[in-house]
């Protein structure tokens, strides 16, 4: 196995690199499995030590909102993939609905798993690559303003170097059309003449097929583009904000999050630019943490 056919492997990992849906167990398992790479783990990962409780705290705080999480999920299936390995996991039974087992048994037999021995020793010996390859994986699968949190989670402390292609046109566009205010606080600060902290945001992530067209874009300020894609905050279908009634906080809060509640935001002037309830419904679905 050579690094590209890794990277290959890793790419094509189903359910993830075309499904419109957020699915990022997969995603978020092999992330956690290379960050642990990178700070000097072992190969195989404890189910019941270590995967049950992190990856369980990762996919509650990065993925979609659920009231109940499989962190078993993910670290079953990727034996599928042709780069995961298992161990003693011969005599656990499956449930009945499934062809997986419960995570009891994953425990009763001590079950571990990481990246095959070929896939190991690739990453072992070259971290550069591991890690290129977990910023490949990241970037997939959340918008840029989300990466750097689950980099801290995963307890690692560098920046990805920027290898996103940026599309100023759909900043251009997206500013235009909002006449350069954020489209729920108005916020437009300029320094000599230069509007900033005010961001095209994507409603529809872009790693799930969201275009990069202003049907699909909001002007906001960088406090409502995080409380966006957060999921702190979603728009409905009549353009009204709804917040997360998680979202706490001071004083400042109320003024910046929740005295927008319910509150209609401001929209471009022509009303072919107005963003598509489609994309609405799928960040309310997939991003919305409400
Ligand atoms: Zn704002």
């Amino acid at each position: 196995m050579t690094p590209n056919d890794l990277r290959a492997k890793v790419l094509s990992v189903k359910r993830w690199s075309r499904a419109d849906q957020r699915a990022p167990n997969k995603p978020l398992m092999m992330a956690y499995a290379l960050a642990n790479y990178i700070k000097g783990h072992g190969q195989m990962f404890s189910y019941e030590d270590e995967v049950d409780k992190d990856l369980h705290l990762l996919l509650k705080r990065f993925g979609p909102s659920r009231k109940i999480v499989h962190p078993e999920y993910p670290f079953w299936r990727l034996i599928n993939d042709g780069f995961w390995r298992l161990d003693n996991a011969e005599e656990c039974l499956p449930r009945k609905s499934n062809t997986d087992p419960p995570k009891s048994e994953l425990i009763k037999y001590g079950v571990t798993g990481g990246f095959n021995d070929e896939a190991y020793q690739l990453l072992k010996s070259d971290t550069q690559f591991a890690m290129d390859l977990l910023q490949t994986i990241l970037s997939e699968s959340f918008p840029e303003s989300i990466i750097p949190e689950i980099t801290a989670q995963l307890g690692l402390e560098f920046t990805f170097r920027q290898v996103q292609k940026r599309e100023p046109n759909f900043r251009r566009e997206v500013l235009n059309a909002y006449n350069g205010k954020c489209a729920i606080c108005g916020f437009d600060a300029r320094l000599n003449d230069e509007l900033f902290a005010l961001e095209a945001a994507h409603i529809k992530w872009k790693q799930f097929n969201g275009p990069c067209s202003v049907n699909n874009g909001l002007a906001l300020c960088s406090i409502h583009h995080k409380a966006l894609d957060k999921g702190a905050i979603t728009i409905t279908s009549d353009m009204h904000v709804k917040v997360a009634s998680s979202v706490n906080g001071g004083g400042i809060v109320e003024s910046l999050i929740w005295d927008y509640a319910d509150k209609k935001i401001h929209q471009p002037r022509q009303s072919n630019q107005y963003p598509l309830v489609q994309y609405f419904d799928w960040h309310d679905e997939n991003v919305f943490r409400g």
